[in-house]
């Protein structure tokens, strides 16, 4: 390869590389590692995050960067900060804060909000794990969030079957974000006990409450009721800007 010939995938030109190995460490996912007296990046694992390049480590500038081609395309779009979702405008993981609800307004009164953030440095997640996600919670009936990327993706929204080209895509973490009626919240938590012990991959869950005039939080309460600890030690996130909803 000549130097600064950009492939479809992020590469090490190995006629360049002197394996210093200093860019080892930087990658998220260990997808750089060293083959004998070769370092390549393991094509299969990189989510195309750029960190490696952004690290500015590589002293001959070995590392060239893509010009990525879809689907793969989706990985750079999932995981690196940098990059733009273009139907949605935001970058990273191409969907604004959900936890700000105050602002976004996605989860009114009467409704549950639940963004389950799949994947984490370290594991990463592939749309496949996400659709099994996508698919148990479909089942439910509940509604995917239309102005996170991750909805434009799926084929049928009554159950949750993700497209078929870009079901093996890797990605750092995909956030899907669903909403139920407040008396549905058992049938959610239920679904997510029982797919944490199928899925090869790690998720949190952000559970969005809004609260009622006087206070009160009608979903924590649900969840309360059916034996979840619900704590106060949390994440709140106020946002800063006009609220959408009052
Ligand atoms: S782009 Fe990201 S995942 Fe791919 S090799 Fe570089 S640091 Fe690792
Ligand atoms: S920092 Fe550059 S020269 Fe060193 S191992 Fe990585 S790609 Fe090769």
């Amino acid at each position: 390869m000549i130097m600064g010939e950009r492939g479809d995938v992020m590469v090490i030109d190995p006629d360049v590389c002197i394996a210093c190995e200093s860019c080892v460490p930087y990658c998220p996912v260990g997808a750089i590692s060293v083959k004998e007296e070769h370092v390549e990046i393991n094509q299969v694992q990189c989510v195309e995050c750029g960190v490696c390049l952004r690290a500015a480590v590589c002293s001959v500038d070995a590392i060239v960067e893509p010009a990525l081609q879809w689907p793969r395309t989706l990985r750079a779009l999932f995981s690196n900060p940098i990059t733009v979702f273009e139907e949605t405008g935001v970058a990273g993981r191409g969907t604004d804060e959900i936890k700000s609800n105050d602002v976004t307004g996605r989860y009114r009164r009467g409704e549950a909000g639940f963004g389950i953030e799949m994947g984490r440095p370290g594991t990463g997640t592939t749309f496949r794990q996400v659709q099994q996600m996508t698919m148990a919670l479909a089942k439910i009936g509940g509604q995917f969030e239309k102005e996170n990327p991750l909805t434009t993706l799926l084929s049928n929204l009554d159950t949750g079957t993700i497209r078929e080209d870009v079901l093996d895509e890797r990605v750092l973490t995909a956030i899907v974000e669903f909403k139920v009626p407040i008396r549905r919240v058992g049938e959610v938590l239920k679904t997510l006990k029982e797919i944490e012990k199928e899925l090869d991959t790690v998720f949190s869950v952000d559970y969005i409450s809004r609260p009622e005039a006087d206070g009160s939080l009608p979903a924590v309460e649900a969840a309360k009721r059916i034996g979840y600890e619900v704590s106060s030690h949390v994440k709140i996130c106020t946002g800063l800007g006009r609220p959408k909803i009052d």
